[in-house]
C-alpha cells in the first residue's frame, strides 16, 4: 500500500460511523477518489477541521485496490470555501461545480487541468466573481476537457458554419448547431437563440483571468441555464441536482 500525496477538493461528506466519515475528492493527480476518514468526526480529529465541502486540502491517503475505500491519512486545509456562510447563489455553484466533477469524471481518472480549472473557480466564486458567467466558464471548461465541447460555430454533422442569428437548432445528442441541410428527421433537437450561442462562443474565448469574462446578458440566463441545463443531462443520462438552483438567488 503506497502513500499518495496531493491537493484535492472535497466533493461529498458522508457519515460513515460514529466517528468515520467517507469522502468523495477530486484530487490533483489522481481524479476522483473515495475515501474513509478515520475518526473524522471526533473532537479530537486527526484532520483538524480540514474535511468542509468544497475546501481545499492537502491530503496523504493510502491506495486500496479496486473496489475498496483508499484511505486518509492526514488532511490538512489550504482554503475554505467560505461562501457557504454569506450568499446562497455562490453557495449553490459551489455545490454545482461539485456536482459536475462528481458527476462527469470516473475514479482513478486524473485531469489535473480540470482540478485547476475548479480550483480556480471556487476561488473566484469566493472573490466576489460574476456568479453567471463564472458558472458558464467552468461548464465549457470541464466539456472542453473531458472532450465534449459541444459544436458551437459550424454545423455538428457536416462541419458547414452555422451563423448565430435568429434561431439555431441545436442537437443535444449529436453535441452542437445544425445546418439547415441536416436538421430534418433529428430527434434530441431544441432551437435555441442566436444570441445565447453568441454568448457561449464569446464565453469560450475568454480567458481564463475573471476581468475577462464576458458578462452575458440578463436576457439570455435563463435560456443558458436550460441549453446547459439539457445538455449536462444528455452526457450524464440525468438532470444534474443542483441545476435547477442556479440563478434562482
Ligand atoms: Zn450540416
Amino acid at each position: 500500500m503506497a502513500a499518495e500525496k496531493t491537493q484535492a477538493i472535497v466533493l461529498k461528506l458522508v457519515e460513515f460511523s460514529e466517528t468515520s466519515c467517507v469522502l468523495t475528492l477530486f484530487t490533483e493527480d489522481f481524479g476522483k477518489i473515495g475515501a474513509l476518514a478515520k475518526g473524522a468526526r471526533r473532537p479530537k480529529s486527526p484532520f483538524e477541521g480540514a474535511l468542509d465541502l468544497l475546501a481545499l486540502v492537502r491530503i496523504v491517503f493510502l491506495r486500496k485496490s479496486s473496489e475498496a475505500l483508499d484511505l486518509l491519512t492526514e488532511a490538512k486545509l489550504q482554503r475554505r470555501f467560505r461562501s457557504a456562510q454569506r450568499n446562497l447563489s455562490r453557495l449553490y455553484a459551489g455545490y454545482y461545480v461539485a456536482e459536475l466533477l462528481s458527476e462527469l469524471t470516473d475514479k482513478g481518472d486524473p485531469h489535473r487541468e480540470l482540478f485547476q480549472a475548479a480550483d480556480r473557480t471556487l476561488l473566484a466564486l469566493d472573490e466576489e466573481a460574476p456568479v453567471a458567467e463564472t458558472v458558464v466558464q467552468f461548464e465549457l471548461a470541464a466539456l472542453r476537457l473531458l472532450g465534449h465541447m459541444p459544436s458551437l460555430g459550424s454545423c455538428v454533422v457536416c462541419g458547414k458554419p452555422v451563423a448565430a442569428n435568429g434561431r439555431v437548432p441545436f442537437a443535444m445528442t449529436a453535441g452542437g448547431v445544425l445546418c439547415g441541410d441536416c436538421r430534418p428527421g433529428r430527434r434530441g433537437v431544441v432551437s435555441v437563440s442566436g444570441a445565447a450561442i453568441d454568448a457561449l462562443q464569446h464565453a469560450v474565448s475568454g480567458g481564463n483571468e475573471v476581468s475577462e469574462l464576458p458578462t452575458i446578458a440578463e436576457t439570455i440566463r435563463g435560456e443558458l441555464r436550460a441549453v446547459m441545463g439539457n445538455y449536462f443531462a444528455h452526457l450524464v443520462g440525468h438532470r444534474l441536482r443542483m441545476s435547477e438552483y442556479l440563478g434562482k438567488s
